[in-house]
């Protein structure tokens, strides 16, 4: 037979039903972190038959979904998560939203639900943020985190590649991950649990790469420690923060400071902040874009990187930093490793940060919110 072309996400096609009964915005200094949605959604079906059909941005409020849908039996559900600030002038900016468009796609297509067009999925987002934009808090470091989320929806209890999907996006004012200013984190190094493991999905953005983390976070915990630290294998090779990508810095022999993170290797989220970290640190040692109070003798690697190592470097004092990565804190310093029944202790200097991470901080932070010029920040 004839290869049939199925429908992408038209933007064209977008309805728009405006909420009647709008909620007003709660003051920032209320938010907790996505517990409040704005007015509006954008929804996009999706059949195995028809393709993908028409964007409809409605109301915020409940789906219908019928029990025997595939997601709720099988997590077929992918997920992103990305930033809108809004500055002073009220002009409104995405950060690097491809690589969400780019990841979803990926993530989409290792649990078999349908693939789409980015730049059409974008065009529709924007609309969504233009629409509930009074949303966005206005006070520094705040911003509209959005949440584009992909379903099977297929009406079966079978197991295969769903033949409907359902595309949604909601949206939440959040406030500043450390409002206080930078408050380092202890992390758990867990021997007991896995995150992700060799041809797994760790890689991909899936539902159901989370809910087995929650019990190891509740031990975690528990044991006074505000995090779990993910490790691989019986060398504990460091993997990822909780939800998080990680980075630790050496002091080498030559005075030369080591940035490392741990390679994509299929067991690590493709974090935007983590390749934002490494675009930073790069151009700094290329002469591209020299960071300010940056030091020029530093080496950038992806490796593995093991406790042994990170343990040594503590004892012998050539550790010097040990932090998180990810949209929603932005960096997270860590002072303390909890492994194997003692605690590694990492330093840190008096506002928490270490002399890598406060200069890509600075510049990261201001490309975000458009305060530094760059091709990063996206306009909506
Ligand atoms: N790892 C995991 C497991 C995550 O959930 C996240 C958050 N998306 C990250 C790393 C950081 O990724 P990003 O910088 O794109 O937010």
């Amino acid at each position: 037979g004839e290869m049939m072309v199925l429908p992408d996400i038209q933007p064209n096609l977008l309805q728009i039903s405006k909420n009647t009964k709008p909620s007003p915005p709660p003051p920032s200094k209320s938010l907790v972190f996505g517990h409040t949605f704005t007015d509006h959604m954008l929804t996009v079906p999706w059949s195995a038959i028809s393709g993908w059909s028409m964007p409809q941005i409605e109301p915020y409020g409940p789906l219908r979904l019928e029990p025997s849908s595939t997601v709720l039996h099988y997590a077929q559900t992918i997920f992103e998560g990305m930033k809108a600030y809004r500055d002073d002038t009220g002009k409104v900016t995405l950060f690097r939203p491809d690589m969400n468009m780019k990841r979803m796609n990926s993530s989409a297509t290792r649990v078999a639900l349908p693939n789409f067009n980015g730049d059409a999925l974008l065009e529709l987002i924007k609309e969504l943020i233009r629409i509930d934009k009074h949303w966005i808090p206005k006070e520094p470091g705040h911003s509209l985190y959005v949440r584009p989320t992909l379903i099977g929806t297929q009406k079966a209890v079978g197991i295969g590649p769903p033949n409907e999907a359902l595309l949604f996006v909601i949206c939440s004012p959040v406030g500043p991950y450390y409002p206080n200013g930078f408050k380092p984190i202890a992390l758990y190094g867990t021997t007991e649990y896995v995150r992700a493991a060799p041809g797994g999905t760790g890689a991909y953005k899936l539902g159901a790469n989370y809910a087995p983390g929650v019990l190891p976070q509740k031990f975690a915990a528990q044991k006074g420690y505000q995090q779990n630290l993910w490790l691989h294998g019986p060398e504990h090779y460091l993997t990822e923060v909780g939800t998080m990508n990680m980075f630790v810095v050496f002091r080498k022999g030559d005075g030369s400071l080591e940035l490392v993170t741990p390679p994509l290797d299929g067991m690590i989220l493709p974090g935007i902040t983590r390749d934002s970290v490494l675009v930073l640190a790069q151009e700094h040692v290329s002469g591209k874009k020299k960071l300010a109070h940056l030091t020029d003798k530093l080496i950038i690697s992806e490796r593995p990187v093991t406790m042994n190592e990170v343990k040594s470097a503590s004892l012998s004092g050539s550790l010097v930093e040990l932090f998180g990565s990810g949209t929603a804190a932005v960096i997270s310093p860590v002072d303390r490793i909890g492994y194997l029944g003692e605690d590694i202790l990492i330093p840190t200097e008096e506002d928490g940060m270490g002399p890598i991470s406060r200069p890509i901080w600075k510049e990261l932070v201001g490309r975000q919110m458009g305060t530094i010029e760059s091709d990063w920040s996206v306009p909506v």
